[in-house]
């Protein structure tokens, strides 16, 4: 039985904005995709537009992708963990709000989240601040968010399956708040994706499997519990490509879309020949001469 996989990557939001994302997606022989509506780095952004969004809308219908599985990814600098400097903590609160309001006008879903730092603060503090700030951004028409599954670099939060729960517990609209698994974070936070089963259904007993609404598929340039966070190619790093294989084909996850956020190699983005392997089950061991003989 052949088990179809909803899989992408992360793709640019140029001048044509969604339908620009999704013609690059559509190169790489992707049916989903992942777009920051601006750098990732930063907070500035453009409206959307409303005749690009519907021309999106039609090439995406007619070239398989469905916008359900579409995801956005919120800047890496929104920290809603900390609000000792007030404003920067009502700040964030307020980007991600304006973000939901802009992902909604292009009928996408999903949002991911990194829950944020908690800085010189205590944990139980830290994750408490979250679910807070999400209680003031989440209303009953929002997309949901999806907290990331942090590697514990530094001070992050949302390292385990106690720190996302906790926060969870403090959210209201708890309809409106999911998970996305990161498969290169999970290993560096010390999950062994060899045995990813077992963590499925730890997860299944502690948060609720239904939360997982995305898997970010990365392989690691780091051992387990290494606390790091340098994403790999896939097969080329430390989980390998069969564990990574058994993740995107888990019959557990079928119906959640996989997003590749693997480094390019070179100058060339890795992700048409990746998800060809991902397609055929088969590592190609000469990634690096295949994207030049590609993209010559
Ligand atoms: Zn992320």
């Amino acid at each position: 039985m052949v088990i179809e996989v909803i899989i992408g990557s992360h793709v640019n939001f140029n001048s044509e904005q969604l339908l620009g994302s999704a013609k690059s997606a559509v190169s790489y022989g992707a049916n989903t995709f992942m777009f920051y509506t601006g750098a990732p780095q930063n907070t500035i952004r453009k409206d959307i537009d409303v005749n690009l969004t519907e021309e999106a809308f039609t090439y995406m219908k007619e070239n398989g992708i469905d916008i359900k599985n579409v995801i956005c990814h919120a800047p890496y600098i929104i920290n809603l963990a900390n609000k000792e400097k007030e404003e920067s903590w009502n700040f964030s609160i307020s980007f991600v709000k304006n973000e939901l309001t802009r992902i909604k006008k292009m009928n996408v879903s999903y949002m991911v989240l990194h829950p944020g730092n908690s800085l010189k603060l205590d944990r139980m503090t830290a994750l408490a601040n979250i679910a807070e700030a999400l209680n003031l951004i989440l209303e009953d028409d929002s997309p949901m968010i999806l907290l990331e599954t942090m590697a514990g670099k530094g001070t992050e939060c949302g390292i385990n399956l106690y720190e996302l729960k906790e926060i969870l517990n403090g959210v209201e609209k708890k309809e409106h708040v999911g998970i996305c698994l990161d498969t290169c974070h999970l290993n560096d936070s010390g999950v062994d994706i060899a045995a990813f089963d077992d963590y499925l259904k730890e997860f299944d007993e502690c948060i609720g499997i239904d939360k997982i609404k995305c898997v970010h598929v990365n392989d690691s340039k780091n051992v387990i519990g290494s606390h790091k966070d340098r994403h790999a190619n896939i097969g080329y790093g430390t989980i390998g490509f069969d564990n990574l294989i058994n993740v995107l084909y888990n019959p557990k996850l079928k119906d959640v879309p996989k997003i590749l956020e693997t480094p390019w190699v070179g100058d060339y983005p890795p992700y048409k020949l990746e998800i060809d392997m991902i397609k055929s089950k088969k590592f190609n061991p000469n990634l690096e001469a295949d994207l030049k003989e590609l993209y010559k």
